[in-house]
């Protein structure tokens, strides 16, 4: 064992892809296409072709994709849009931030997803949409989620920050990525994201023409000419830098996703027997890509155990500490739903291992050792 175990490790990761990368951000600076330039639109198009999306919009963050996408949607101050209460700050934050009514429902525990049953004991006269959040790589179960909303008039935006590459199945074998099944999907490039750039990027997804056109136009400004803006918009954009380094990791996507996917069905065999722990589910419907691997920790020891790898060397964050309803900012403006339980249960519970493209079976072999020396096994 000579490397560091890391949560994430980018650098092992760059060195495969260097010489492209090195090139391109060069090739960027020589030419000053800092903004708009062509490999941004040339991501645009590689990326709708991986996805199968009819249209995608590049943009500056996962948020802003989330923000545009509601603001392409024309709600007015008080419509309710649906949240699992457990995820990370920004699915509902842009909900706030748009004068809307984020209602906070609980997810299932196994796979830490919202599910439909969630979803329908929480619609009211006022709710308008539902934000599906494919959390730690796998999508929600997709098929009854988008029949509720049908039968509901609800617009689906999927959060697909974290599960970018997976894909759902429906019951008559369609298949789908995640992204491209609601209403409008949107994405992260995070560094930490399974596709991530080197600095801040987002992208939204959406099969429909008159609604690709319109949260073009938010993106930029609210203006289709320029110096025209026929709506309030905002500026978000993709830097080229950035879709430099998304056009040499895209066609290495799938491999990335198939070695997290690898990593994660090494710990689940050592691990699934270990008595107070519990892996995670999958979907049957859905392909899980491992954005995190995160184990549930029973008996009240998670933070023990947390502390107990950090002292042999090796890293586990709690994604996330605390669900929604217990945070500060959201008291005034949400209504629960529910009880939450679940998420709070989870909150308490939850411990991710290391997982990422370059992780080896010599360092998951010490992790899990690690693991089993905590429960005495
Ligand atoms: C990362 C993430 C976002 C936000 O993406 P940024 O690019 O950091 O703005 C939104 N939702 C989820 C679930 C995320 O994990």
């Amino acid at each position: 064992m000579d490397k560091k175990i890391q949560m994430v490790d980018l650098h092992g990761q760059y060195l495969k892809i260097k010489p492209e990368v090195d090139r391109g951000i060069q090739e960027v600076i020589d030419t000053c296409a800092f903004i708009n330039g062509p490999q941004v639109k040339e991501f645009a198009e590689k990326l709708k072709e991986y996805s199968g999306a009819k249209h995608v919009i590049t943009c500056a963050n996962g948020t802003d994709a989330l923000q545009i996408a509601l603001m392409a949607l024309d709600l007015k101050p008080g419509d309710e849009v649906i949240v699992p209460a457990f995820t990370y700050v920004a699915s509902a934050e842009v909900i706030g931030l748009l004068g809307l009514t984020p209602v906070m429902v609980d997810v299932d525990p196994e796979t830490f997803n919202v599910t439909a049953g969630n979803i329908k004991n929480a619609i009211s006269p006022r709710t308008r949409a539902i934000i599906p959040v494919h959390l730690f790589g796998q999508s929600c179960d997709m098929e009854p989620i988008m029949k509720l909303a049908k039968e509901n008039s609800l617009y689906v935006i999927e959060d697909n920050a974290q599960a970018i590459g997976s894909v759902y199945t429906f019951s008559d074998g369609t298949k789908r990525h995640t992204g491209t099944i609601g209403t409008i999907g949107c994405t992260s490039f995070f560094p930490s994201k399974n596709l991530g750039c080197y600095g801040d990027g987002g992208a939204i997804f959406t099969n429909d023409d008159t609604l690709a056109e319109k949260l073009h136009m938010i993106a930029n400004h609210g203006q289709k000419i320029k110096y025209h803006h026929s709506v309030i918009g905002c500026n978000s954009r993709l830097d080229t830098i950035q879709a430099v380094v998304l056009n040499a990791k895209l066609p290495h996507l799938d491999e990335y996703c198939a070695a997290r996917k690898a990593a994660a069905d090494y710990y689940t065999e050592h691990l699934k027997n270990v008595k107070g722990i519990l892996v995670p589910g999958e979907l049957p419907a859905s392909t899980h890509v491992y954005h995190q691997y995160t184990l549930r920790v029973l008996d009240g020891r998670r933070d023990e155990l947390k502390e107990f790898l950090a002292s042999k060397g090796i890293p586990a964050m709690i994604y996330y500490p605390l669900p929604l309803q217990r945070q500060e900012a959201f008291r005034h403006i949400t209504r629960a739903a529910e009880s939450l339980g679940i998420s709070q249960q989870l909150a308490d519970s939850v411990l991710s291992l290391p997982i990422h493209t370059e992780l080896t079976h010599d360092q998951q072999d010490i992790i899990i050792a690690a693991v089993k020396e905590f429960f005495n096994m």
